[in-house]
């Protein structure tokens, strides 16, 4: 006896799969990889989903099929595998979330990922259901700021889909391109690849309810930001700047991509991070190291409100550096900082929502 295709596939097109009420074959749930081996063969099933009350049966049906169509002593090995249901299109994503708020900078190093981190915890701390999306793919610092940079999310089926679960901490629900990418090798990611990688974060993953679902934008203007803006209805942008001059003049250019008459994202408000330098032992002192009241007097020029002034403290980079952003210690003056913008965060929110209709999703041409 030798065993080839056509006698596994005969035998298979003689089971019914109640699914479809047509044969394997027909139903195309054979995949494409039949091994034949001396007696013995191997291949794989594939069922709409995980849940399928036909699978045990049928895979049962199927062995049975060969046995008695090819040959008793036949040894048959049946993998299974699931088809994902479609992935909703743009424009239906996310439908449980109710307000998506990017954090930008124009310039790099100014504190866009330690305020984003901040605002999602403190949007927690307030009881807010918050997811946090890590999207800079330049410099991914959620996992580190979270400490969860071992974390691995894994993957769950939900509605015949397989999603990637985020990772819970802090109250936070949180997703990093730094969790899929080797940050050192991020710059030489082509364009194509990244921004595959970010929809997979937005569109396949277990999201759920969220009140907030806060985006750690790259610095500057990108393919990723590009992205965002086909993908997802951003209900505002929050842009974080230090005071200094080059710092301002590229904030300046962050908002302006925003209110591009092609985009129309509302800017919510500015944070004016690194304010000042205080020192433990002159608490009465206040130095402006980059500058004074830079961010406030943008704001004014853009009109748009300040939502807070962060100064410098030590406590912010190392409690950052440490996985334990200074939001989770609401008793210290930081941590209330954050919590103070957080409710200023949800004030411009909610008015935002009121005057305005929901932004449109810019089309691609
Ligand atoms: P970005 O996301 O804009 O590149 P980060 O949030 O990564 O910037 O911040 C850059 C560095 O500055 C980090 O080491 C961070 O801990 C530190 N940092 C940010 N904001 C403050 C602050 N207000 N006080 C002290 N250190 C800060």
């Amino acid at each position: 006896m030798t065993l080839y295709p056509k006698l596994i596939t005969d035998a298979l097109a003689t089971v019914v799969y109640p699914g479809t009420k047509k044969n394997l074959i027909e139903s195309e749930m054979l995949a494409d990889d039949v091994r034949i081996n001396g007696m013995k063969v191997e291949f794989t099933l594939v069922f709409p989903r995980e849940t399928d009350p036909f699978l045990k049966s049928t895979v049962k049906a199927a062995e049975a099929a060969i046995h008695y169509h090819v040959d008793k002593d036949v040894e048959v090995t049946i993998k299974t595998e699931f088809k994902n249901a479609a992935r909703p299109e743009v424009g239906k994503l996310l439908p449980q979330v109710k307000n998506i708020i990017a954090v930008s900078s124009g310039k790099g190093g100014v504190g866009k990922s330690t305020v984003s981190s901040n605002l999602a915890i403190s949007l927690a701390r307030l009881g807010y259901k918050v997811g946090l999306l890590d999207a800079d793919i330049f410099g991914p610092s959620a996992p580190k700021m979270f400490g969860v940079e071992d974390a691995r999310p894994y993957s769950v089926q939900k509605d015949g889909r397989t999603l990637i679960e985020p990772i819970e901490k802090y109250g936070v629900k949180l997703l990093s391109i730094g969790f899929f990418i080797d940050p050192d090798t991020a710059t030489l990611w082509r364009g194509g690849m990244a921004t595959s990688a970010l929809k997979q974060l937005i569109a396949d993953a277990d999201w759920g309810e969220l009140d907030y679902f806060i985006l750690d934008t790259p610095p500057g203007t990108s393919d990723i930001h590009l992205t965002l803006l086909q993908t997802l209805s951003i209900t505002g942008a929050v842009i974080v700047s230090s005071p200094q001059k080059v710092a301002l003049a590229d904030a300046r250019k962050g908002i302006d991509m925003y209110r591009n008459d092609k985009v129309n994202v509302p800017i919510l408000g500015l944070v004016e991070n690194m304010a000042w330098f205080t020192p433990a032992e002159l608490p009465q002192n206040k130095y402006y190291i980059f500058g004074k009241d830079g961010c406030k007097n943008l704001a004014e020029e853009m009109q748009c409100p300040l939502l807070a002034q962060i100064p410098i403290v030590q406590s912010i980079c190392e409690s950052g550096d440490a996985g334990k952003p200074a939001a989770c210690n609401i008793d210290t003056m930081t941590g209330q900082a954050f919590i103070n913008l957080a409710q200023a965060v949800v004030t411009v929110t909610n008015r935002r929502n009121k005057e305005q209709a929901p932004t449109k999703i810019v089309k691609v041409d």
